[in-house]
């Protein structure tokens, strides 16, 4: 038996010299990964892969689960290649021997810098020098020294590593996936989002002295009895992600999965820490207030405005330092010096370390007037020297997480905000409270009014939290919809320290299991990036039809028409399929852009600059047409619509409410740029699937029928 034999194909190559695991061996699982579109199937290939490093060369894991993940570090260290694309284009001509024409040929075929490096080499007939075979680590170390490259000399360094890389590619599939890691698309979706839970099965079955179930290869994995797998990787699976939500860097996580592996104590490795982001709790969309009511019937709740500004998360340690971070856990600090500053204001007397979150929004300093998230935007977006501030800014707090060097993310909601107020001080329009009030179902013409008083001064509607982990007993009648549901859970409380099924009665535990993803998704704990039905977002009227906006990435334009000619319009754009790494297009827009908006956007994707292709990358699905040019996928536009309509041109979310028919929008309207989202970031076919269900439900009930395009 060899290690290897747990992804086929891979023997002859699983090590490279000097006995570490080689590229090829990362370089196969892509292919793998590539070739299928089973999830399942995916994951287990990734699991295989994990388990082949753990056991056979522990040193390569964290290097590669950097490279499968497309990064080389967390998002707070700022570590960055610093690469143009005319660093690979160099390499590449200067490697495979091109010129200028034969590259730019290839690019217009093929559009993916990675599939123009596969046929490049593919044609290559000789090299300059025997290629030394890459291993993981050794792509990892050169990545790491190419973004460390600063100062006088550093282009020429990249530039040398780069083609240091593509020179010792071995063949055309590895020249693929080094080029890709390049220029930072690796177009294997599934395997960023599932990496967490293929490091928890893979440690759950690695042959540590721990293992369990000694399996050699994927094809034994597929077979063996899920009954058998599937509680003990559901627990793996929570504590990995639980730590990872607390502390997102590999650099902490696996280095301890391969000391304790899987276990209770890995939560206390890894848990939350001054000036580490934690992922921030997410809120779940709501139709409108009636459901808002019905899902938090029997709650005692409070509605805060939700204010439209930039997300932060501020740290203060016993020293005093400082550090703020971003709601995709960016470093702030340099960018608002002016909330530094403020912190020794705020904190009170018995306040010595804290971690606390709010929003940031650009307000008048006379008078305490909000101004736009536009506004917002105009503020540099790094280093800002305090004396130069033109925009200022107040931070409206709604959380408080860490205090004093404890944890607070397992205390109710109610007590971790009156923690924050009464331990922190407000100071006139720089930092408050968001403004708030404390509710029931009972109440829904207060909390109507509370909500159109928020969009009257241009909030984005209501966050509605819940406050404690019980139901009210006072709010629970008889004839109200679930109520011996929320009678089970007074009975038997989950409380976050205890759940577990000690000494229970059958029938209790039937109960219990009924009413518990209620009960769970209605803790009013802190749950770092988990989007639960404990937090609200209500964001419009009762009578909108307008259900929310969606972030989409635009991929390709047409020539325009008339006074529109020298721009792109339409312009197409497209959501993710996290499953695939694919692009899915959901629909056209010409509208909601100004001139400058449209000049910009030419000038960014310009005919014959390096954002643009003129053949359709592999990664997008469309087949409704043949634009103009197709665009480096890079930014991410909120879009506002009519609503989501069955189509048969586009293919986006196909199989997801209708097994023939892609889903696509009516009147699709430009909002702005989201420059705090990347590409990953940007709505999912499963997320557009959900505005299409809820919109479907609103009709029905209302008695109309379905929409088609
Ligand atoms: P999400 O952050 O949920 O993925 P998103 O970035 O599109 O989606 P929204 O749907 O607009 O954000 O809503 C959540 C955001 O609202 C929070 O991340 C936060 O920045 C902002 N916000 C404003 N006021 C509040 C508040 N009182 N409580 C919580 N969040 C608030």
């Amino acid at each position: 038996f060899h290690p290897s034999d747990y992804l086929p194909g891979l023997k002859k190559h699983w090590a490279a010299e000097g006995g570490e695991a080689s590229y090829a061996l990362l370089t196969r699982c892509f292919i793998l990964v590539n070739s299928t579109t089973s999830r399942i199937k995916t994951v287990d290939t990734l699991v295989n892969c994990l388990r082949l490093l753990i056991e056979g060369d522990p040193e390569s894991l964290l290097p590669a689960v950097w490279l499968a993940t497309n990064s080389i570090s967390p998002t707070y260290i700022s570590l960055e290649l610093g690469l143009g694309g005319s660093a690979i284009s160099k390499a590449l001509k200067k490697v495979c021997m091109l010129d200028n024409k034969g590259l730019k040929s290839l690019y217009d075929k093929y559009g993916d810098a990675g599939d123009v490096a596969f046929e490049a080499k593919k044609r290559q007939s000789f090299t300059l020098r025997k290629p030394k075979p890459l291993s993981i680590k050794s792509v990892y170390q050169l990545l790491v020294k190419i973004a460390n490259s600063k100062g006088i000399g550093s282009v020429e360094q990249k530039q040398r590593f780069v083609e240091r890389l593509v020179q010792d590619a071995r063949g055309a599939e590895e020249s693929r996936y080094i080029v890709r890691t390049l220029v930072q698309h690796l177009r294997i979706g599934a395997v960023k989002t599932t990496m967490l839970i293929a490091l928890a099965r893979a440690f759950s079955l690695a042959r540590s002295p721990n293992a369990e179930y000694p399996i050699r290869d994927i094809g034994e994995l597929s077979k063996l009895k899920k009954e058998d797998l599937a509680p003990m990787w559901a627990k793996a699976e929570e504590i990995v992600k639980t730590c990872f939500a607390r502390r997102p860097n590999y650099n902490d996580i696996v280095p301890a999965l391969l000391e304790i592996g899987v276990c209770d104590e890995l939560l206390l490795r890894c848990n939350l820490a001054l000036h580490i982001p934690l992922r921030p709790m997410l809120g779940s969309i709501t139709r409108d207030l009636g459901e808002m009511l019905t899902k938090l019937q029997g709650r005692d709740f409070s509605c805060e405005y939700k204010y439209d500004g930039q997300r932060a998360q501020v740290h203060c340690d016993e020293n005093g330092k400082v550090s703020i971070f971003s709601r995709h856990l960016e470093v702030m600090t340099d960018k608002y010096p002016d909330l530094v500053a403020l912190v020794p204001d705020i904190r009170g007397d018995g306040v010595s370390s804290f971690i606390l979150e709010g929003e940031v929004v650009a307000v008048d300093q006379e008078n305490g007037d909000l101004k736009t998230f536009q506004t917002l935007t105009n503020r540099a977006r790094k280093d800002v020297d305090i004396g130069t501030i033109q925009v200022n800014v107040c931070l409206f707090a709604f959380d408080l997480m860490y205090l004093n060097g404890e944890p607070l993310l397992s205390r109710p909601f109610r007590e971790r905000r009156g923690l924050l107020r009464s331990m922190f001080q407000e100071k006139h329009y720089r930092f408050t409270w968001v403004k708030s009030i404390d509710a029931t179902s009972q109440d829904a013409e207060t909390v109507q009014e509370f909500l159109k008083s928020a969009i009257d001064i241009k909030c984005e509607g209501i966050m509605v939290k819940v406050l404690d982990n019980l139901p009210n007993p006072d709010l629970i009648t008889d004839d109200m919809e679930g109520s011996e549901a929320l009678k089970a859970e007074l009975k038997a409380p989950v409380t976050p320290s205890k759940r577990g099924n000690k000494k229970k009665t059958q029938d209790e535990k039937e109960e219990e299991k009924k009413s518990g993803a209620r009960r769970k998704a209605l803790l009013s704990t802190y749950e770092p990036d988990k989007r639960l039905d404990s937090w609200l977002k209500v964001k419009k009227d009762y009578d909108s039809n307008v259900f929310d906006t969606i972030d989409l990435i635009p991929v390709a334009g047409w020539h325009g028409q008339g006074r529109k000619a020298a721009w792109w319009s339409p312009i197409l754009l497209a959501c993710r399929n996290p499953e695939t790494g694919s692009l899915e297009v959901v629909t056209k827009c010409i509208s909601g852009f100004t001139d400058k908006f449209y000049k910009e956007n030419k000038e960014k994707y310009s005919e014959d600059g390096e954002n643009t292709t003129k053949s359709k990358p592999s990664y997008i699905e469309y087949s409704g047409g043949h634009p103009d040019a197709w665009f480096e996928p890079q930014e991410v536009w909120e879009m506002a619509f009519a609503d989501i309509t069955l189509s048969p041109v586009y293919t986006a979310a196909i199989g997801l409410v209708n097994e023939d028919r892609g889903l696509s929008m009516r009147f699709p309207r430009f909002l702005k740029v989201r420059d705090d989202k990347s590409i990953e970031e940007a709505s999912t076919n499963e997320f557009l699937a959900n505005l299409y269900r809820k919109q479907e439900q609103k009709l029905k009930l209302e008695g109309k029928s379905g929409t088609t395009e």
